[in-house]
């Protein structure tokens, strides 16, 4: 163990600071840490749509330790530290850009609804898009221009987060095709740390990822939620036992 992990197991749960969809940040006795619980809930359509499922947050916990650890692995610099059972994770404490990063490899979702195409297509090459990440204006697809006219991120910042976004795309459809999955699309969020070197943050779940049985074309992750077809539960449990971690 090294002398940095060696500390971590001396980090304790402090104050709330911040409640999300579906974590929940504490502070911690460091500055530079926190703690992130990952909640039972479940949200859909902009908050609108909410749920709840007994052992989700820990299964989250669970998957996106796994996939942070993999990436970490594979080349990629993560906000995530250590996994604490059930159902938290410690965390380089981060500034969260105010961009979500969608990659999309196969259409669905608000992709068929803004462009036409039939669910299921599969694009030429990965697409990568960018929301604000702002609720009141419903996390609006943004143009590049606009990014530059907000100053959200300058134009290097943008090609890095874009060629970060593919390498772990990469590394995912990977990951999940030995685990007999297509990963349709997900979203990424990123974050600066005081040093100001950006890495990547948030979660990676079947809460923020399309997954599709590679054959069948069922889905084991939220769209079971948003399209109320039932066992949100047993689908996530599946994901969380087909990478081998329950
Ligand atoms: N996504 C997410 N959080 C958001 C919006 C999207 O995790 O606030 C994920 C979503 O689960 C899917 C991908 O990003 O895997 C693309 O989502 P899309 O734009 O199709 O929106 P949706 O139809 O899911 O609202």
């Amino acid at each position: 163990m090294t002398a940095y992990e060696a500390e971590l197991t001396h980090i304790e749960q402090r104050e709330l600071f911040y409640t999300g969809k579906a974590k929940s940040l504490y502070r911690t006795n460091r500055p530079d840490v926190l703690w992130v619980d990952f909640r039972d809930d479940l949200t859909a359509g902009d908050g609108k749509k909410r749920g709840q499922e007994a052992g989700k947050g820990a299964l989250n916990a669970r998957i996106a330790a796994h996939l942070f650890d993999y990436l970490e692995g594979a080349g990629v610099r993560t906000h995530f530290l250590k996994y604490i059972e059930p159902s938290v994770h410690l965390v380089r404490a981060v500034q969260i850009l105010p961009l979500e990063v969608v990659v999309r490899n196969i259409a669905a979702g608000s992709l068929i609804r803004r462009i036409g195409w039939e669910e299921g297509r599969p694009l030429s090459e990965p697409l990568v898009e960018w929301y604000y990440k702002r609720d009141d204006l419903g996390d609006p697809l943004l143009a590049e221009a606009h990014i530059a006219l907000l100053s959200l991120a300058d134009s290097t910042t943008l090609a890095s987060l874009k060629e970060q976004a593919l390498l772990i795309n990469t590394l995912l459809q990977k990951k999940f095709s030995d685990a007999g999955l297509l990963l349709a699309d997900f979203k990424l969020e990123f974050g600066r740390l005081a040093s100001g070197t950006i890495v990547l943050a948030d979660e990676i779940s079947p809460d923020t990822c399309r997954l599709w049985d590679a054959s069948s074309r069922v889905s084991y992750d939220k769209d079971r939620f948003r399209k109320d077809q039932g066992d949100v539960l047993g689908a996530y449990r599946e994901v969380a036992r087909r990478l081998g971690l329950v």
